[in-house]
């Protein structure tokens, strides 16, 4: 049964695989040429606290400006990255940037950068971390490294001294997409995370479900006895607002994040951005 299975899907699947490999290998080529030309950007969006709407940081996020497809989403070229290895200069090209770009920013502001679990075989990501650091003279406590809780599967010792290793640079940990893949809440008991950012699967649902509404208040007062901020992700219109800012916030730092607000934008509209929502600075100075 097993022989015939195997016959019949090879049959049927050749032509499409064929053509499926063809455009890996086309990708594969283009991503190598696209490291060695530097033809990645990063995109900012905005972090904005809950209740005063102010501007708290940026989460950046790559493009790829691929000469004749466009600008190009992590989506589409981040998983063959960390296949191939190429994740790894990538990585370290977008710290190096979103650090050199928010030394810039009012110096109130957080920069926030996404790290791949594949950062974390090897030594680890913080000599990139510190070396990013360090040529941009950009303080540890301005920067916010987001993790996912695939990087936490692995469960090694190994694991969490590389998290102990950043923390000791004085960066913040995010846990990114919280609620997702295999999240265990045994997670937050074993490594301090300094913030949690809530999957917008949540957010999407909050006052429409039950489920989800009581789900995004748990978490938030979770984290709050266990110290943590939160990071409400994708938050779209002003009735998830509303759910926010009535029932589930707690007395924790929470910020959200979403189209409502901002789509991520080029570094060179940071000012225009600062302008539209204030800063923590400009609120200090009324
Ligand atoms: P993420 O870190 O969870 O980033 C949030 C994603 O949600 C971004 O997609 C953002 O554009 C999108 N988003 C923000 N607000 C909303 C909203 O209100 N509604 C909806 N529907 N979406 C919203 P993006 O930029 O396509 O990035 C996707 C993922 O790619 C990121 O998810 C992150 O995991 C990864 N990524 C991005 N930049 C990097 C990077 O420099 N390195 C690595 N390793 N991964 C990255
Ligand atoms: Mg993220
Ligand atoms: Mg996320
Ligand atoms: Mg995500």
């Amino acid at each position: 049964r097993a022989k015939s299975q195997e016959r019949g899907s090879w049959c049927f699947f050749e032509p499409e695989m064929d053509a499926r490999m063809q455009a890996r290998r086309t990708l594969e080529l283009d991503l190598r040429r696209a490291v060695a030309l530097g033809e990645f950007e990063l995109f900012y969006q905005p972090t904005l606290d809950l209740q005063t709407r102010v501007l708290q940081g940026f989460e950046a996020l790559i493009r790829w400006n691929h000469p004749e497809r466009g600008l190009i989403p992590p989506g589409e070229f981040i998983p063959l990255a960390e296949e191939i290895g190429l994740i790894i200069p990538i990585g370290e090209w977008a710290l190096r940037r979103a650090c050199s770009e928010a030394v810039a920013w009012p110096s109130k502001l957080k920069v926030a950068v996404n790290l791949s679990p594949v950062q974390f075989a090897g030594r680890g990501p913080a000599r990139a971390v510190s070396e990013a650091l360090e040529s941009s003279g950009l303080d540890p406590a301005r920067l916010e490294l987001e993790i996912t809780e695939t990087v936490m599967l692995r469960d090694t010792e190994a694991t969490l001294t590389m998290l102990q290793e950043l923390k000791a640079l004085g960066v913040g940990i995010a846990m990114d997409d919280f609620g997702t893949g295999y999240s265990s809440l045994s997670y937050l008991r074993r490594f301090p995370f300094d913030r949690v950012k809530i999957d917008r699967s949540f957010i999407k649902d909050i006052g429409l479900s039950h489920e989800s509404t009581s789900i995004v208040r748990a978490v938030a007062q979770l984290c709050e006895s266990l110290g943590m901020a939160v990071t409400a992700e994708g938050v779209e219109s002003e009735q998830q607002m509303m759910q926010l800012e009535g029932g589930i916030r707690t007395s924790s730092v929470m910020e959200v994040q979403g189209y409502l607000f901002s789509r991520p934008q080029p570094g060179r509209e940071v000012p225009q951005l600062c302008r539209t929502f204030g800063t923590p600075e400009l609120e200090l100075q009324q």
